[in-house]
């Protein structure tokens, strides 16, 4: 023992940059939207659903909060990935779940990608990609969507590349690839190639089926977005079996709690709750779309629940101006592209208030 004793004075100053690999100190880390802390605002720039979760989800919680919370969790999420399989029409062994579908697309990217491999991923998209990339040292390679967000899938067949992604619904721009469009790009690949879903729910095709066709295809799915449960942290991905024992090694042992998956089967299980907030969630961003253009505004046709808002008012102020007045939204740059605003579709009261404010400034 030491007690008493001074610590020994480390003579010259240490940078602890210098404990971490060189990748890791260059890197600026994923910044995630603003989720401010109290104050009347209206919060429209992450995501979130602005109607509160099923109520089959609180009884769920209510039930799994009790003794049992002293046990560690399924590992495997099994009830939770059978009810996930039986929605989807696949098998639960085609399933793993995830702490948020981030952690589905940090464990596919830590399966697939090792130090100085290729990954590729569209540009302007989520731009947590390129952070989980980097984070592998891997090496990034961008496929421009060009102005009216299509997709030249032959900028993706590439020599050499170990896993490439695709958010569809696409963000920021709300777009979305058709799935053959998708199975073209998938045959084209001697890589997996994730399709993130997160906002599939609001768009009009989805892509699960080409896992079936497809071996190479991983579909991920969030409960962030149209489920509302944003503060729950679960996702899922959905692939061919013979990849997904690949990826159950990858991943943390309990890498969902014991509450987040009752909450996830519970939400699963209400599919009627989800077709009535997502119906008015489409409404709500019909005219949000209408009025946007309205007021000058280039606004592409949305699949999901948030509107790309370009070429009206310059965009960095009109954030400013917005946040000003309690309406936060999330203002976007991309090289290479005009700056815009990503508008989350928030109740109807809350896309008045927007819109109010937009009128004042206009
Ligand atoms: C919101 C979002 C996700 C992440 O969702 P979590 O399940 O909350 O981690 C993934 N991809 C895209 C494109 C998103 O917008």
């Amino acid at each position: 023992m030491n007690a008493g004793k001074e610590p020994r004075k480390v003579e010259r100053p240490v940078d602890p940059r210098r404990y971490v690999p060189p990748h890791i100190a260059a890197m600026e880390g994923y910044v995630p939207g603003e989720q401010p802390r109290g104050g009347p605002i209206v919060k429209l720039n992450t995501n979130e659903n602005p109607y509160p979760p099923s109520p089959k989800v609180r009884e769920a919680l209510a039930a799994a909060i009790g003794d049992r919370l002293r046990l560690y969790p399924d590992p495997t999420a099994l009830a939770f990935r059978e009810t996930a399989a039986a929605l989807h029409g696949v098998d639960p062994d085609m399933i793993l779940a995830g702490n948020g579908s981030d952690d589905a697309l940090t464990i596919v990217t830590r399966a697939f990608v090792g130090p100085g491999d290729a990954a590729a991923y569209p540009t302007p998209s989520y731009l947590l990609y390129s952070t989980l990339v980097k984070l592998q040292n891997g090496v990034e390679r961008l496929v421009p969507f060009d102005a009216s967000w299509r997709l030249d899938v032959d900028g993706f067949a590439q020599p050499g590349l170990k896993l490439a992604y695709l958010a569809n619904p696409n963000s920021p721009s709300g777009t979305a690839l058709a799935p053959a469009e998708v199975a073209g790009l998938a045959e084209r690949l001697d890589c997996p190639l994730v399709v993130d879903e997160a906002y599939a729910e609001f768009a009009r095709e989805n892509c699960v089926s080409l896992v079936k066709t497809h071996p190479n295809v991983i579909v991920t799915r969030t409960f962030s977005k149209a489920y509302g449960l944003a503060g729950i942290r679960l996702g899922y991905l959905i692939a061919d079996a013979a990849l997904v024992r690949e990826l159950n090694k990858v991943k943390d042992s309990y890498n969902c709690d014991a509450l987040s998956q009752a909450a996830g089967k519970a939400a699963l299980l209400d599919q009627a709750y989800l077709a009535e907030t997502r119906a008015r969630i489409l409404a709500s961003r019909d005219r949000l779309t209408a009025a946007l253009r309205e007021l000058g505004w280039t606004v592409p046709d949305s699949q999901t629940n948030f509107v790309w808002a370009t070429d009206g008012a310059p965009a960095e102020a009109t954030f400013q101006e917005l946040k000003n007045r309690g309406v936060l939204v999330r203002l976007m740059r991309y090289p290479g592209h005009p700056a815009g605003l990503r508008i989350s579709v928030g109740t109807d009261e809350e896309i008045d208030r927007l819109l109010q404010v937009l009128r004042e400034l206009a």
